[in-house]
């Protein structure tokens, strides 16, 4: 018994190839794990755990692709007392999907399909997650 749900490789591997199974099992369960509890919006824009960023994480990056934050929908979620739709006037709740592919107010710059796999993209992302946090929280916010 290992503790985890996962299987193990066949201990009569050579060591090497113990070792890339073992690395094999680690990722499959690591994915299993993240699909059972990432957001469909995160799971859509990193499908894969091993996906690599072209540009470095940071507090900005982290938000768009957890869709916590600044979005409308996840402030009103947590009980802050604010309307989950967006000001835009199309009805829709500010949820990240809306913000990064729909809304109006982010047309500027927008990639023809979101791929965090691109770095324009990700400094899209970046971008727009500024402009939400400066209008929560001001523009003395932004360093
Ligand atoms: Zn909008």
């Amino acid at each position: 018994m290992n503790g985890l749900k996962m299987s193990l490789p066949d201990r009569a591997l050579e060591s090497k190839e113990y070792v890339g199974a073992l690395k094999k099992c680690l990722i499959n369960e690591w994915q299993h794990c993240y699909e059972l509890r990432s957001s469909q919006w995160t799971r859509r824009m990193i499908p894969h755990v091993q996906i690599s960023l072209p540009e470095d994480m940071c507090f900005f990056l982290a938000q768009a692709l957890s869709g916590h934050g600044c979005f409308r929908q996840y402030r009103h979620r947590i009980g802050k007392p604010i309307s989950p739709a967006f000001p835009c006037g199309s009805g829709e709740n500010e949820s990240p999907s809306h913000i990064f592919e729909n809304c109006p107010r982010f047309k500027e710059g927008r990639p023809d399909a979101m791929n965090v796999e691109d770095a324009a993209t990700c400094r899209y992302m970046r971008k727009v997650m500024k402009n939400l946090w400066e209008e929560e929280n001001g523009p003395h916010s932004i360093v």
